[in-house]
């Protein structure tokens, strides 16, 4: 056990993947990207690969690099490159890259070339997140060079997709417009002669919510990691666990007096006489100054406020006249199935999303991966979960 740590349980992982398979009938695309929402890339992606996920998503070429060097031999999708970017040894190892432009299917040429090897390629058109992807106005010209890069043998179009703005809002209007405007794309590029092998458009939000927006793939990233894209959203019975808490030993716990002033710029004074408990991590390791005053966290079996400012390395709690001995255990947030918070309480308490919540954890706090299904015993670090 280490002061300040994230344990993470992969068999949580395993069971959201199975879970979400289940409940859209979709096969499941796990997405790993940010470390695995700060999971652990590769602990998680080897948890859903398990857990029968059929692709792993990830943002940069360096992710699906990882991913290869890992072992993973299965269909992983990669969808965010930049100009100068080498994407040969993503072409050479059988990687999925995505086309956003023309001239990014230039450059997979070219990596095709030198790899001597036939890309597999994913066209990804922007439906109205108007972030990556091509618009419609330009969707005719590269879908227009997809396919004769096809019938060149450059590369085989495996993919078409896109993404919503507004999953986690099912009654927003811009959902309909947007699979309207994926439908048409996809018949554009059918007309023009591709086929690709997967269609897919739904964030785990919309293949929670949308079932008209399954098509082939589900790319669920947070709902891998059991929360809740939006709070309330998931229907309780899909029964998602949540893979990851964060733990901290309690470093001190002291008495003072009413009128105390509280951390830097005394932003809460005790009103009365009470007991305090340093926590030993701050926003250095990903807690977010906006908690201040607001989160909470559990300590001898009880939730304890933060009280004034998030310094760098440390939070003071108030214990309420409580005395828990130093080193006693701090959960920040976990699973809640003991009353401590979770990830969402967290974020509702910052004010920003369960993805910030996980993805910011870090700094120094060490990870733990775990495996409540298959043993008890805790592991010491994702080399270990390989060989369960
Ligand atoms: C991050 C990401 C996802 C996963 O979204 P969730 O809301 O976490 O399920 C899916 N698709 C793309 C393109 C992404 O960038």
């Amino acid at each position: 056990m280490s002061r300040a740590e994230i344990v993470v349980d992969v068999a949580a992982i395993r069971h959201n993947v199975r879970r979400l398979a289940q409940f859209t009938q979709t096969p499941v695309m796990a997405v790993a990207k940010a470390d695995g929402y700060g999971h652990g890339m590769l602990p998680a992606a080897r948890a859903a690969r398990e857990a029968g996920a059929r692709w792993i998503g990830v943002a940069t070429l360096d992710e699906a690099l990882a991913l290869r060097d890992d072992g993973d031999a299965g269909h992983v999708l990669c969808w965010l490159t930049v100009p100068g970017d080498d994407l040969m040894p993503a072409v050479a190892r059988g990687i999925d890259v995505t086309a956003y432009t023309t001239d990014e299917l230039d450059a997979i040429a070219q990596a095709a070339g030198r790899a001597g090897r036939k890309a597999r390629v994913q066209l990804k058109i922007d439906t109205g997140l108007s972030r990556g992807g091509a618009t419609a106005a330009h969707w005719p010209d590269l879908v227009a060079r997809a396919r004769a890069g096809e019938e060149a043998g450059t590369w085989r179009i495996t993919g078409i997709w896109s993404h919503f703005a507004s999953s986690e809002l099912p009654d927003d209007p811009a959902n309909d417009a947007q699979e309207k405007l994926f439908r048409e794309a996809l018949d554009l590029a059918g007309a023009a002669g591709l086929q690709p092998e997967v269609r897919h458009l739904a964030n785990s939000a919309a293949a929670i919510l949308r079932p008209s927006a399954r098509f082939d793939l589900v790319r669920c990233g947070i709902a891998t990691y059991g929360l809740d894209p939006a709070p309330g959203l998931t229907p309780s019975d899909l029964g998602l666990r949540p893979a990851m808490t964060v733990r901290a030993d309690l470093a001190l716990v002291k008495h003072v007096d009413a009128g105390a002033a509280v951390s830097y710029n005394g932003r809460w004074v005790a009103p009365a006489a009470t007991t305090l408990g340093l926590v030993p991590v701050g926003y250095a390791d990903g807690v977010l100054r906006s908690a201040a005053n607001r989160a909470e966290v559990l300590v001898g079996g009880a939730r304890r406020p933060i009280r004034g400012s998030v310094c760098m390395d440390q939070v003071v709690v108030d214990l309420s006249g409580d005395e828990p001995d130093p080193g006693e255990p701090v959960i920040l947030f976990g699973p809640g199935d003991d009353g401590e918070p979770t990830a969402e309480d967290w974020a509702e308490a910052a004010g920003t999303i369960s993805y910030e919540i996980v993805t910011r954890m870090g700094g120094r706090l060490t990870r733990r991966v775990v495996d409540t299904e298959r043993d008890d015993r805790l592991e010491d670090g994702p080399d270990d979960s390989r060989e369960q």
